[in-house]
C-alpha cells in the first residue's frame, strides 16, 4: 500500500486549495494529488512593463504575443476561451488526451494545470444572493461566513455600495475598487444620469467585483495598471490558486504530489479511502490512502472519477453550463479619444438585468475595453477585407468595447453527462449532451435584446451578437447536486457524496443550479466550508494520525 494521509484532495484549482486550507491550518496531514502542468516557456520572457512600452520596445514580444508555434493566432471560430493567450495555454494542455470526451454539440474546456482553469480566469467575483445559494442547494447562512473568509484571503476589490448591491450577495471583506478606464467612466456617467429609468426597466450598472488587488496582501501587489492582465500577472495582483498553493506548500503537513492522474477511489472496511491513479505518461498504478477524500478535479473531472469509482457507467447525471454571448460594440461617445494608458484589462463594468423584478432570473453582462488582446484576433470576425478592415479597426480601437452576457442555467433532461466504458480507465469517454429548450432560447434572446437596448443608451453601438457555442462560459456544474433529499448520486449539505462515508465534493459538480454569475468565488467559499466540515466530521480519528 502507498503513503497514508489524513485527507487527500484531488486537484489544485480554486476549489481544491480552499478545501485544503482549513485542514492544513489545523495541522492535518493533507496530500493534494494533481497533474499540475505549469507554464515553462513564456512566464520569464514577459517584462513587468506596460502594454505600450512592450509594444514599442521589446524585441521578443512576438514570442509571447503570437506564441513560439504561432498558437496565439486563432484559426477557427470564436469557441471557448478566445482570451486564453499563449502564456496561459498551459492551463488547457492535455485537456483532450487525458480526458476523452464525446461532445459533438458542446465545447468543454478541462484543465490539468497547477491551479486549474483559474490560471486563466477573468477574476469576476460576485457572491450569490441567498435565494441563488438556496437554489444551488447550499446553506446560505454558512456560505455567507465563508465568502468573507475567502474574500479576505484572496482579495476582492469593488464598490461596497452601488446599484449592484441589491442584485448580488453581501461581501463586507472588500478592498477599494480598482480605477475604471475611459470607456467605463463615460458609460457609468451616462447610466448615473438615467439610473431611475434604467431601474424601472430592471437594469442595474456598477463596477465589477474582481479578485484583483487594489491594496497589497503580503507579498502580493496592487494592480500595476499595465493593461497586461491577459498575458502576465505582475505582482500577483490577480488571484490565482497557485498563490494559495505556494502558501500551503510552506507547511510541512502539506504534500503536493504530481504529476499523477487520479482514476478512481474506493472505501475499505476500516473506513479508509483508497485513491488510485498513475503517473501521467506511465502505466503503473499508484495507491494513496486517506481518512477522507475531497474531490476538486473540476466539474467534469470529478464526474468522470466518481462515476467510474461507483461503477455507474452508462447512467445519466444532470449537467448545467451558463449560456454565454459576446456583444462587440463601438462606444461612439468615446470616438476620437486615445486609449487610456494606465488601465487594467479585466472587466470594467457589470450590468445586471432583472426581467421578472424578483431577483429570481437575473442576467449578467461584463464590459471589457478591447486593446491588449490585439486586433488580429478580431480580423476574422470583421465583415471587411483584411487590409481595409485593419485600417478602420485601428482608428476605432480605443472605443471597442465587448460586453459578455451570461444567463443562468437549470438542469433538464436535455442536458446530461454519461460515462462510456473504454478498454481501460484511460479510454473511458465522458459523453456530454447539451440542448437548450426553445423556450430558454427565446427568453435569452429577449433578455439580450433588452441588454443591447440599454447598452445603446449608455453610448455603445452593438455591432452584432456572437454565440460562441455551448460550453464557452467554462462554468460547469450540476452532476452530483447538493440536496437534503437522500438520493443516490447527490451530495448532502455537508458536501459528502451520498453512498460514501468520507468522500466529499467541492467543485461545480455539487452545485444544483448555476446563477448568471461566475461560480468561482462561491466554489472557493463552499470549499473552505466543506474543508471545515471534514475537519469536524473526522476530528477524533484525524487527531490521532496527525499527532
Ligand atoms: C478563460 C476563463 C475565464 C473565466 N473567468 C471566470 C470569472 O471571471 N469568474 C468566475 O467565477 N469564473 C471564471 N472562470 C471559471 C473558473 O476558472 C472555474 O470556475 C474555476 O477555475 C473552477 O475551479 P475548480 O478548482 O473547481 O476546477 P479546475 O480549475 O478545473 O481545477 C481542476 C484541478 O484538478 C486537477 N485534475 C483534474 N482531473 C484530475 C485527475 N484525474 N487527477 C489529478 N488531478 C486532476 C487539475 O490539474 C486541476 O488542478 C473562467 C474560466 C476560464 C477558462
Amino acid at each position: 500500500m502507498g503513503p497514508s494521509f489524513d485527507v487527500i484532495v484531488v486537484g489544485s484549482g480554486a476549489s481544491g486549495v480552499h478545501a485544503a486550507y482549513p485542514l492544513v491550518q489545523a495541522g492535518r496531514q493533507v496530500a493534494m494529488i494533481d497533474v499540475g502542468h505549469e507554464d515553462d516557456r513564456y512566464r520569464s520572457l514577459i517584462p513587468s512593463a506596460s502594454f505600450m512600452d512592450i509594444r514599442r520596445n521589446d524585441p521578443h514580444q512576438h514570442r509571447y504575443f503570437l506564441g513560439d508555434d504561432l498558437e496565439g493566432i486563432p484559426l477557427g471560430g470564436v469557441g471557448a476561451g478566445p482570451q486564453i493567450t499563449p502564456p496561459r495555454q498551459f492551463v488547457l494542455r492535455d485537456g483532450e488526451a487525458l480526458a476523452p470526451k464525446l461532445a459533438p454539440d458542446f465545447f468543454p474546456l478541462e484543465s490539468f494545470a497547477m491551479g486549474g482553469l483559474a490560471g486563466a480566469w477573468g477574476a469576476v467575483s460576485f457572491p450569490f444572493l441567498d435565494s441563488e445559494l438556496h437554489r444551488c442547494g447550499l446553506p446560505a447562512a454558512e456560505v455567507q461566513k465563508h465568502y468573507q473568509i475567502v474574500a479576505q484571503r484572496i482579495g476582492v476589490s469593488g464598490k461596497a455600495h452601488d446599484d449592484l448591491e441589491s442584485v448580488r450577495g453581501r461581501l463586507a471583506a472588500m478592498q477599494p475598487a480598482l480605477e475604471v478606464d475611459h470607456n467605463a467612466r463615460k458609460m457609468l456617467g451616462r447610466y448615473q444620469a438615467r439610473r431611475e429609468a434604467f431601474q424601472r426597466a430592471g437594469v442595474y450598472l456598477g463596477q465589477t467585483l474582481l479578485a484583483a488587488l487594489s491594496q497589497p496582501i503580503g507579498a502580493r501587489q496592487p494592480n500595476a495598471y499595465n493593461d497586461m492582465d491577459f498575458w502576465t500577472n505582475t505582482g500577483d495582483s490577480v488571484y490565482r490558486p497557485e498563490v494559495t498553493l505556494r502558501e500551503l506548500s510552506q507547511r510541512p503537513n502539506f504534500h503536493y504530489l504530481r504529476p499523477f492522474l487520479v482514476e478512481s477511489f474506493s472505501e475499505n472496511v476500516s473506513g479508509q479511502v483508497q485513491v488510485s491513479g498513475r503517473r501521467i505518461h506511465g502505466t503503473a498504478t499508484e495507491i494513496w490512502t486517506g481518512r477522507a477524500l475531497i474531490m476538486a478535479a473540476g466539474s467534469l473531472g470529478t464526474t468522470r472519477i466518481v462515476l467510474r469509482s461507483l461503477k455507474k457507467y452508462d447512467q445519466r447525471v444532470p449537467f448545467t453550463c451558463n449560456p454565454h454571448t459576446y456583444i462587440p460594440c463601438i462606444h461612439y461617445r468615446a470616438l476620437g479619444q486615445l486609449h487610456q494608458e494606465r488601465c487594467h484589462s479585466l472587466a470594467q463594468l457589470t450590468m445586471v438585468y432583472d426581467p421578472t423584478r424578483d431577483h429570481n432570473n437575473l442576467v449578467q453582462a461584463q464590459s471589457y475595453s478591447y486593446r491588449s488582446l490585439m486586433l488580429f484576433r478580431l480580423l476574422q470576425q470583421a465583415p471587411l477585407p483584411y487590409r481595409e478592415g485593419l485600417r478602420i479597426m485601428r482608428a476605432l480601437a480605443p472605443s471597442f468595447v465587448i460586453w459578455v452576457v451570461q444567463h443562468d442555467d437549470v438542469p433538464d433532461s436535455a442536458k446530461y453527462c454519461v460515462l462510456r466504458r473504454g478498454s481501460d480507465p484511460a479510454s473511458d469517454r465522458l459523453e456530454i449532451g447539451y440542448r437548450l429548450s426553445t423556450e430558454s432560447v427565446r427568453r435569452q434572446d429577449e433578455c439580450e435584446k433588452t441588454i443591447m437596448r440599454h447598452i445603446r443608451k449608455i453610448g455603445c453601438y452593438p455591432i452584432k451578437r456572437v454565440h460562441p457555442g455551448h460550453g464557452s462560459s467554462v462554468h460547469y456544474g450540476g452532476q452530483f447536486p447538493m440536496t437534503r433529499d437522500d438520493k443516490p448520486l447527490t451530495t448532502d449539505p455537508a458536501g459528502r457524496l451520498r453512498g460514501t462515508k468520507a468522500v466529499y465534493i467541492v467543485d461545480g459538480s455539487s452545485l444544483a443550479y448555476l446563477p448568471a454569475k461566475g461560480p468561482t468565488l462561491t466554489l472557493m467559499a463552499n470549499a473552505n466550508r466543506v474543508g471545515g466540515n471534514v475537519l469536524t466530521d473526522g476530528m477524533d480519528s484525524m487527531r490521532s494520525s496527525a499527532s
